[in-house]
Formats: structure tokens, sequence, C-alpha cells
């Protein structure tokens, strides 16, 4: 039997379809350059998200530590959300191996950064302090869709007080089909962006960062440096463009299925409480203290995985249907009744 898995949208699992690509494509020595695919890849992402080159890079956190590594030098610094992934999430690699140092500042509830609280960090020019160098966002966060008007203020606000500008867009293709936007349309008011190929776009591996062409250099060569750099790569590469040509449309279909267990959920508005209504495919409930270890045990057996806890984080993706959706609902009403 299938099973239905809550817990993020990285465990989804390559088809059939993009495992034939991927046995067809061809390959060579992608450090020489020489691999057709991933050539292939990076000027079809280039284009997509409206940029003069990318890079095709091993995860997400690869292609965020090259962007930090490619703008920034030792000692300057990047502004950040509290709970950014970029931050928070990713080992601390910016001052691990960049000796980047990070300052980060709250989130506002819906994701974005206040300019008044980034203007107060903002360091001067003076040797006592790190050179405030960037200005990181991401988008979707927490599976919210930074409102437009907010980011093209925050590509001003950047020139302005001469900061760079990178989007951690892990998932940004949710947020641009979700505003029913183009994604270059979003893309272009940053200076990079990196994209994750490998959830809900249903690749197996692999992320992408763009950039103008001196930027993407820099990053080819850290990428080198950090041991990310892969051989014949066209194998992941071919998903990689499998995904971005198939699957950004239907990321409407996740969304749809977030709503509809959101709002199944709400009618056990006794035991369990969505925390946000879902803008595209994840969304945090809390479920009732006494029995989350238990339901999540109940699940399990019903093979749906949820992560433990009170408060839950639910992402729907490619290998969830709408009937998955419907089955867990009743299996989380047999629970509490
Ligand atoms: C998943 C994710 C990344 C990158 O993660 P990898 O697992 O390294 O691919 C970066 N930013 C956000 C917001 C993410 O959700």
């Amino acid at each position: 039997m299938k099973t239905i898995d809550f817990r993020s949208d990285t465990v989804t699992k390559p088809t059939q379809k993009m495992r034939a690509v991927m046995a067809e494509a061809d390959v060579g020595d992608d450090v020489y350059g020489d691999d057709p695919t991933v050539n292939m890849l990076e000027a079809y992402a280039a284009e997509l998200f409206g940029f003069e080159a990318a890079l095709f890079t091993p995860s997400g956190t690869s292609a965020n530590l090259l962007a930090l590594l490619s703008h920034c030098e030792r000692g300057d610094e990047y502004i950040v959300g509290q709970d950014a992934h970029t931050y928070k999430y990713e080992g601390g690699g910016a001052a691990v191996l960049g000796s980047i140092q990070p300052q980060p500042i709250e989130f506002e509830s819906d994701g974005t950064l206040d300019f008044d609280k980034i203007t107060k960090k903002i360091k001067p020019y003076d040797f006592h302090f790190a050179n405030t160098r960037l200005l990181c966002l991401e988008n979707s966060h927490n599976g919210k869709v930074l409102p437009f008007d907010y980011i093209k203020e925050a590509s001003k606000f950047c020139h302005k007080k001469g900061l760079l500008f990178h989007l951690d867009g892990a998932r940004l293709l949710n947020a641009s089909v979700k505003s029913e936007m183009k994604a270059k349309d979003i893309t272009t008011l940053f200076d990079s962006v990196s994209i994750c190929l490998s959830k809900g776009l249903g690749a197996p591996v692999g992320s992408i960062l763009c950039g103008n062409a001196v930027f993407i250099d820099k990053a080819r060569r850290w990428r080198k440096v950090t041991g990310g750099g892969m051989r014949q790569a066209g194998i992941l590469a071919a998903a990689g463009l499998y995904a971005l040509e198939n699957n950004i449309d239907r990321l409407a279909d996740d969304h749809k299925n977030a709503e509809k267990l959101a709002i199944g959920l709400n009618t056990l508005s006794s035991h369990c409480q969505v925390i946000e209504n879902p803008q595209t495919n994840m969304f945090f409930a809390s479920f009732r203290k006494d029995t989350s270890q238990q339901l999540c045990d109940f699940l399990k057996s019903k093979n749906i995985l949820i992560s433990a806890g009170d408060v839950v984080r639910l992402v729907t993706h490619l290998d969830i249907t709408e009937s998955d959706i419907d089955y867990t609902l009743k299996q989380i009403t047999d629970f509490y009744s």
C-alpha cells in the first residue's frame, strides 16, 4: 500500500516518465563543462527565471551558500530572517566557510522583513563593523507568498542602500503559481535566486542558482571548492529539466489539496486547529496535546506520515492526490471519534 507522506515535499519520488528521461540523458563530464544535459538545464533555467546565467547545484543549501560566498567577502554581513532557512537551517555555512556574519531580524507575520528594522541594522562604513553587503528574503516562507509590492519596495530599498539582494526561492514556483505570475516577473527583482528542483517539482536531487554571468562564474568556482562539482550529472539534470518543463502548473493541485486538508481539519475544531489557512502547499496545525503522539502513531499504522509534535507542519506535493486527502481526513476523524 502507498504511503501518504505529509512531512515535506522533499519526499517525492521520480515518476516513471522522469526516470525514463534520466535513463536516456546525454551526459559528459560537467566539471569540464561537457555535460550537454546540465548545460541545457542551466540555459533553460536562466531563460525561465530571466537571468544571464544559471548553475546546477547539489542542493538548495549549496545554492544559497554559493550565492553568499560569491556576493560577499570575508568580514561582510548579510541581513536575513531569524527563522530563514539560509540562517537557521544551513548549519551556519556562510559563517563557517565564508567568514560572513549573519545579521538576523525577526520576520513579520507575513514573511516580510520590516524596512525600519533592516535600516537600524545596516552598519556604517567603519572598521569597527562588518560590512553590510546583502539582504536575503525567502519566498514562499512557511508556505506564505511574499506580497509582490513588498518585493518591489525591497528591491528599491536595496538599490538605495547599496545592498545586494538574494532570494531563497526554494519554493518560488509555488509562490508564482499561487499569484498567477510569471516566475521571472518576481525573480528579476533580485540579483540572485536559488530554486529547489527536489521539492514540489519532484526531481530527486538538485537546485538552480541564477544570476549575472560574472556572479555565476564565481559561484561555479565556489561550487568546486565546496565539493559540489559533479561529473556525469546530466542524469540528475534531466530530471530537473523534466520537472521545470512539466511540473510547474500542477503545483496548483498541491495548493488545492492543502486547502482541502485544512478545511477538513477545521471541522474537527475541538481536536485540532489550523493555525493559518494555507496559501500554497504548506501549513501548520496544532493537534490536541494529550493525544498528539498517539495520533501520529495511529496515522503511521494507516500508512500516513506526519511529523510528531503539538504543532505539525503539513505539506502537500505531487505524490499526494485528492483522494489521499479524503482518506487522511477520514482516518483523523476516526481517531478522534
Ligand atoms: C528546502 C529549503 C532549502 C534548501 O534545502 P536543501 O534540502 O538543501 O535542498 C532552502 N530554503 C528553503 C526555504 C527550503 O525550504
